[in-house]
């Protein structure tokens, strides 16, 4: 299927829509989850107009990963975590609502359950709240 240059992450990506960014660099963007399934919810996107993983040029897809991990450190340190899942999802079958790749950072806790996938939109005071958290730690 065509890439759809409308998608949100596109729009995001060329600042047509707002976002609580974490970080950035040439291939990447980081920013907080809408709706997050957990406090701290993170995703990871390459600039790279690519629908899945299978569309994404091996280069971007390093990049990718590099800026998940440094996100995913300081995630980790932000919410002092004992366990974090990175997630990232191919096609509607997969349950991908979003058609530019991208990687979930989800914090965990043990006996907390996520909170259901892209259903509840955050406070935006909160999502303010925990992106300053999370790039307090990135800068280090
Ligand atoms: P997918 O379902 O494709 O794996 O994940 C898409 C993710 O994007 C979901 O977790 C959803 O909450 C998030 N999302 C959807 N629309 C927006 C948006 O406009 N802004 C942000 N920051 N996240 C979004």
């Amino acid at each position: 299927m065509a890439y759809d240059p409308q998608n949100v992450f596109a729009r995001i990506l060329r600042n047509e829509l707002p976002s609580e960014r974490l970080y950035e660099d040439a291939e990447t963007v980081a920013f907080m989850d809408i709706m997050p399934q957990a406090e701290g919810h993170s995703l990871v996107i390459p600039r790279e107009a690519a629908e899945t993983l299978f569309d994404l040029s091996p280069q971007s897809a390093a990049a990718c990963i590099r800026t998940t991990q440094r996100v995913a450190h300081a995630v980790r340190r932000a919410f002092d975590l004992p366990g974090l899942l990175i997630a990232q999802v191919n096609g509607a079958a997969a349950g991908q609502t979003v058609p530019h790749v991208h990687f979930h950072i989800i914090p965990r806790r043990p006996g907390q359950a996520l909170i259901m996938h892209a259903a509840v939109k955050a406070d935006p005071a909160q999502l303010r709240a925990h992106a300053e958290r999370i790039r307090h730690f990135l800068v280090k």
